[in-house]
């Protein structure tokens, strides 16, 4: 099941969220999740998460198909920011790290303090992300199972100045990763 592919190159892609299937996930021992925030789990600038992803992640919790979640969020500035993710880590009785400026994803730091927060071994882990850069590779390269999942909505200004989201969509096209 683990793929030693390119290191950019997610293990499952889906649509979103909701989509994913987390007993399945619980089968393979992957309890533990890893979740983005900005246009994984919420719409950028928004306070709340979506709905439909917020009722599906509940219910797979109430089930006991996911044990653990830690919001994993590249703030980089700003108290508010942050507080958006913790309360937003309180609406799912979760945990959340905030990264900051100098340690965002895809460096190892918050990845590995998100799995300290929730006591869980990457094998474990499973991190689900909108960004192949971030998100995937950072998480993969610590030997998290990663799933992609399509961007919510459009991004932020800030996180616009590099040209990824074509990258990101070449490199689909060339990984013939279709979502599923
Ligand atoms: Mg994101």
């Amino acid at each position: 099941m683990e793929n030693k592919t390119h290191p950019l190159k997610p293990h499952l892609y889906h649509s979103g969220v909701p989509d994913i299937d987390f007993q399945l996930l619980a089968e393979q021992g992957r309890k533990n999740i890893l979740l983005d925030v900005d246009n994984t789990i919420a719409l950028v600038g928004s306070n709340i998460i979506e709905p439909e992803i917020l009722e599906h992640l509940k219910k797979n919790m109430g089930r006991g198909f996911i044990e653990k979640i830690c919001l994993v969020s590249n703030t980089m500035v700003g108290k508010k920011r942050c507080n958006r993710v913790r309360k937003m880590a309180e609406t799912l009785g979760s945990d959340y790290v905030c990264a900051g400026l100098f340690c965002p994803k895809p460096i190892s730091k918050p990845f590995k303090s998100a799995m300290k927060k929730i006591d869980a071994q990457p094998s474990s882990c499973v991190m689900i992300g909108d960004q192949i850069f971030t998100d995937i590779f950072g998480a993969k390269r610590l030997g998290i199972f990663t799933i992609l999942v399509k961007p919510l909505g459009s991004d932020s200004l800030a996180s616009n100045i590099f040209p990824r989201r074509g990258l990101e969509k070449y490199l689909l096209k060339i990984f013939g990763l279709r979502e599923n």
